[in-house]
């Protein structure tokens, strides 16, 4: 491996997190080569000077370092080893940055295959939401070869703030679940709150920027909650794939024979918004299970909205 500072960075998958990230890299003066499964979606990081790449093979053959932020563990592996992935076209001594969040033990395996072609794999799973891919503030949990991640911490600065190698290949992906759990409970929390609140008929705006400051302050009070009051369930972070990475903890909890009380409850909670239409809303939706459980409504419900129940 060459200490050369990595300058050709690919991208894999423009969604609502990639088509951030892949602009700050432009912004910060990589070399970015994009490729996305629905090929409209590249349009805005051609127009800021990303080239556009036919493939995940064509992106490889043009990177040094290809990030993929898709959705779960099948998709990483569809991008990285299907028939026209990135794996065939990198070249030994490629970094491969798999920012999605999947399994740990899945990423594992992946690492271990592209190791035999002598391409390099870090898991660099982010959390800071929508909001963090766009400002540049993510957090960045990294495993795989610390080497490696001191070579492409240059390419993490351009997207985060607080990045960590955490320790071998897998563990990123592990820290990343850990998060999950906190999240989770923190956006149960935060309805809970909202709900109490509402039943009572005090303020909700005043009550939220006077315990938002204190001991009950969160990433959801500050971030979600507003959005709550303003009746906006768009994603940010759809629960579909928060529903994705509470399985994948619960599972890994499971082998562990580690009881997951809480989590397993949001995830219960977050069944009963997909069970009314909300796979494609933003997480902040589950305070309208809230609702239902509690017979309450809290201004600007995603409940006044039409719904398919299904
Ligand atoms: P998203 O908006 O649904 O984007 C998913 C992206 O993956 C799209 O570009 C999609 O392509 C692509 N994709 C999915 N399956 C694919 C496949 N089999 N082959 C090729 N491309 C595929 O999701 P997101 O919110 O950006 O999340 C992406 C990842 O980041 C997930 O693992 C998520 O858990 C994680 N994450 C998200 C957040 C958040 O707040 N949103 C925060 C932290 C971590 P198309 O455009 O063709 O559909």
């Amino acid at each position: 491996m060459t200490e050369q500072a990595i300058r050709k960075v690919g991208f894999i998958g423009l969604g609502i997190m990639g088509r951030s990230m892949a602009a700050n890299l432009v912004k910060a003066g990589f070399d970015v080569t994009v490729w996305n499964r629905t090929a409209a979606r590249m349009q805005p990081l051609l127009e800021m000077g990303a080239r556009g790449a036919s493939s995940p093979r064509a992106v490889a053959e043009a990177s040094e370092a290809v990030i993929t932020i898709v959705t779960d563990s099948d998709d990483v592996e569809q991008v990285l080893f299907g028939p026209e992935g990135a794996a065939h076209g990198a070249r030994p001594g490629t970094v491969v940055i798999d920012m999605s969040t999947i399994s740990p033990e899945r990423t594992r395996r992946m690492a271990a295959r592209l190791a035999e072609k002598d391409v390099h794999m870090l898991d660099a799973p982010v959390t800071g939401g929508d909001v963090g891919a766009r400002d540049g503030t993510l957090s960045i949990m990294v495993g795989g070869d610390e080497g490696v991640f001191r070579r492409c911490l240059p390419i993490f600065e351009a997207m985060g703030r607080h990045i960590v190698h955490v320790g071998p290949s897998g563990a990123g992906q592990t820290v990343k679940l850990c998060n999950q759990v906190i999240v989770a409970l923190n956006l149960l929390a935060m309805g809970e709150g909202l709900a109490f609140a509402a039943k009572a008929g005090v303020d909700l705006e005043k009550m939220l920027s006077v315990v938002q400051k204190g001991a009950a302050g969160s990433w959801a009070l500050d971030n979600l909650a507003p959005r709550v009051l303003r009746g906006d369930y768009a994603p940010g972070f759809m629960v579909k794939l928060q529903q994705k990475d509470l399985r994948l903890a619960l599972e890994a909890a499971a082998g562990m024979n580690l009881p997951l009380l809480g989590t397993s409850l949001v995830q219960q909670l977050l069944r009963s918004v997909q069970a009314y239409g909300g796979d494609d809303d933003g997480t902040q939706a589950i305070v309208t299970a809230l609702e239902r459980v509690g017979n309450f409504r809290l201004r600007g419900s995603a409940d006044e909205r039409p719904r398919e129940n299904k």
